[in-house]
């Protein structure tokens, strides 16, 4: 949703109210977002909750839509940008409370809240194939959903059987995947679909041990310890685009406390005591811009970017 009503004190008080009926960790006002996304930076949310179940994620949204408020369901924060002027919205946090995997006979079910990389590590342990690529992506079941996240030539739409979603008008679907189209880390939901579980395709069978290799190698390439919001751009058709703003001679460049990665250009690290988003959104536009100038190509962002 864009555009954010405001809200005078009187209506921010019933929301709020409100929303406690529903939520039973209760409801913050002004959470700041740095300690919600991976690069640990962004201004606050408005109203910030952490549901327990489905049914409290569907009853806040049904509030929200009711009230004309905006809102943004999060996972994990591993691929989200929130400006320093803050989301002016609600932030919904699917997390630990809706975590539940379960291994069936060929599949494997997990709600929205589960660690993408902790599904990996379950199915290879139970001598499943299929998700070797997922062990280094740090977000959430829903996020990966969302993202169609991916690595070393694998992706969600390779495995993904059927997904449980809140879809524009706060009804739960079930959606099979064959009726989604994918993309290059997307995925064709409404822009506001809700994703609650999903099923994968993970039989018995041979791990791919090149996969799985690179997997568990990524440090060698990447600053994965380091605060970050993992690639900032998609490679754009037939090229990298890391190589491209390395090749630009951005490697190490700093703005504030924000700084392109020495290892992988198309990382960029928080790095600073008091960084800002626009730290960081300054090196997106100069990435963008020196990308396009020296090789005539755009750069689309992965990370998503939300706030004010
Ligand atoms: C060190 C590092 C390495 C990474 N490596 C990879 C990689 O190899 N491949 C890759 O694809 N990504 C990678 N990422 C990016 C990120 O981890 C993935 O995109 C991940 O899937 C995002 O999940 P999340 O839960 O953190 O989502 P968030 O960052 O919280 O949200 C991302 C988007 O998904 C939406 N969303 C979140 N949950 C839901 C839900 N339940 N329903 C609907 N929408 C939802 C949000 O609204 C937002 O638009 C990396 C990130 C880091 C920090």
């Amino acid at each position: 949703m864009q555009g954010v009503p405001w809200m005078k004190a009187g209506e921010i008080e019933r929301f709020k109210r409100d929303a406690e009926k529903i939520s039973r960790e209760g409801i913050k006002q002004d959470e700041p977002m740095s300690l919600h996304t991976t690069i640990a930076v962004g201004g606050p949310a408005k109203f910030f909750a952490v549901p327990r179940s489905s049914r409290e994620v569907v009853e806040l949204v049904k509030l929200a839509r009711g009230r004309d408020l905006d809102f943004i369901v999060i996972g994990k924060g591993s691929n989200l940008l929130v400006r320093d002027g803050g989301y002016r919205g609600m932030v919904i946090k699917i997390g630990h409370n809706l975590s539940r995997i379960k291994l069936n006979k060929q599949t494997i079910f997990a709600e929205a809240g589960a660690s993408f990389s902790l599904l990996a590590r379950k199915s290879l342990s139970h001598g499943r194939s299929g998700f070797e690529f997922a062990l280094g992506i740090p977000g959430t079941v829903g996020g990966a959903v969302r993202m169609n996240a991916g690595a070393y030539g694998s992706e969600v739409s390779n495995v993904l059987v059927r997904l449980r979603v809140i879809d524009e008008n706060s009804k739960v679907w079930v959606i099979k995947a064959r009726e989604i189209e994918f993309g290059y880390r997307r995925i064709g939901l409404p822009h506001n679909a809700i994703v609650l579980s999903a099923t994968f395709f993970c039989p018995p069978g041979e791990v791919n041990k090149e996969i799985l290799a690179k997997s568990t190698q990524r440090k060698r390439t990447q600053p994965v310890s380091s605060k970050s919001f993992g690639c900032t751009f998609v490679n754009p058709p037939g090229a990298h685009a890391g190589r491209l703003i390395d090749a630009c001679g951005l490697k190490g460049t700093r703005s504030g406390g924000a700084m392109i990665s020495k290892k992988h250009a198309n990382f960029i690290l928080n790095v600073g005591e008091n960084t800002k988003a626009s730290d960081v959104e300054a090196l997106i536009d100069l990435a963008k811009r020196e990308v396009r100038k020296k090789f005539g190509v755009s750069l689309r962002p992965e990370v998503i970017i939300i706030g004010h």
